[in-house]
């Protein structure tokens, strides 16, 4: 198969080039460089079943040749107040490849006949009422909140990528995506993982924001990918999440980074939390079971490992 993957040099993305690589398929990979990095497909350019176009997908989306999938993983993901290439710093461009930007890649996945899949998000669910999140609950998101222009932009991909498969019946996956990890993390996206690792491996305080009481799931990035295709293979249109349900709070979280690093520098409490900051976040995925046979495999212990010895080594760099 021909694969487009929108945000190809992100970190999602870049994971996924190398699965579909992997399986035998030619995947062109598409960025426009905003927070995706060439550093995470350099490994590949040099393969002829591998392309690189760098461009941003609000602008139309022109291919040589037919694709049989559009995987649209294209956006910034961070809610980070200062990293440069957070979400708050990048408010229109994230509405613009959420809601332009996804109507093009549709728009390439009707024109060739494509399946498609829509990257989306826990934060559809917002800050929710609901616990766990199911994928029936609708969510909790102030449409007006400084997060809304993540959160909003994705609520509106999946409202298009339903209508272009109930009005052109293009062949569509929805994949709500929870707290994920691994090697490609943008060291400085300014999101808990990086931070807290690259804090740790240099021997400074971990930043806990707020109290720390908030809650997230962390996944291990191979489950996500080994969801994702397993996702593209079924017949599922309606939204699945793919997460790891196992709940930690964020001080807790803290303690287990300072722990197997083995960092002495201890805890600092921030007030730095983003309004809007869900309190608590853990995916219900006994659909992805059930339709998928999905489960996360992969231990926190054994994806920390990884990860630190992936910052570990971009740090020195
Ligand atoms: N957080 C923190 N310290 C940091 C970065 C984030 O305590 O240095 C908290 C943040 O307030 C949030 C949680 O960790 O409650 C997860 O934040 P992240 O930016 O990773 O993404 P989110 O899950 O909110 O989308």
């Amino acid at each position: 198969m021909r694969v487009l993957i929108t945000g190809g040099a992100g970190f999602v993305g870049s994971h996924l080039c190398e699965r579909f690589l992997a399986d035998g398929h030619h995947v062109i990979a598409m960025d426009n460089l905003v927070t995706g990095s060439i550093a995470n497909i350099e490994h590949l350019l040099d393969r002829p079943d591998f392309e690189f176009i760098h461009h941003n997908i609000y602008h139309y989306i022109n291919l040589d040749e037919p694709v049989d999938v559009v995987m649209n993983f294209a956006s910034p993901a961070s809610p980070s107040k200062t990293a440069p290439t957070g979400y708050l710093q990048l408010p229109i461009q994230t509405l613009k490849v959420g809601s332009i930007g996804t109507m093009n890649a549709l728009g390439v996945a009707k024109k060739y006949g494509a399946r498609f899949m829509q990257a989306s998000t826990s934060e559809v669910y917002g800050d929710p009422l609901e616990h766990p999140q199911r994928e029936t609950y609708w969510g909790h998101v102030d449409p007006i909140g400084v997060r809304s222009v993540y959160d909003e932009a994705k609520r509106y991909a999946e409202a298009l990528t339903m209508a272009y498969h109930r009005e052109h019946g293009v062949d569509t996956r929805i994949l709500r995506i929870f707290n994920t990890y691994g090697p490609r993390m943008d060291l400085n996206d300014g999101r808990v993982v990086p931070n807290f690792i690259s804090q740790a491996v240099r021997g400074e305080q971990l930043t806990v924001y707020g109290d720390g009481q908030q809650t997230r799931s962390f996944q291990y990035v191979s489950d996500l990918i080994d969801g994702i295709m397993l996702l593209l293979d079924s017949n599922e249109n309606y939204p699945v999440n793919i997460g790891n349900p196992n709940e930690i709070s964020i001080l807790d979280f803290a303690k287990v980074i300072n722990k197997v690093t083995g960092n002495e520098a201890g805890i600092v409490m921030k007030d730095m939390r983003t309004e809007g900051d869900p309190q608590r976040r853990r995916p219900d995925v006994s659909k992805a079971k059930e339709v998928l046979n999905w489960e996360p495999s992969v231990s926190l212990e054994e994806g920390l490992g990884h990860t630190i010895e992936y910052f570990k080594s971009k740090i020195s760099e």
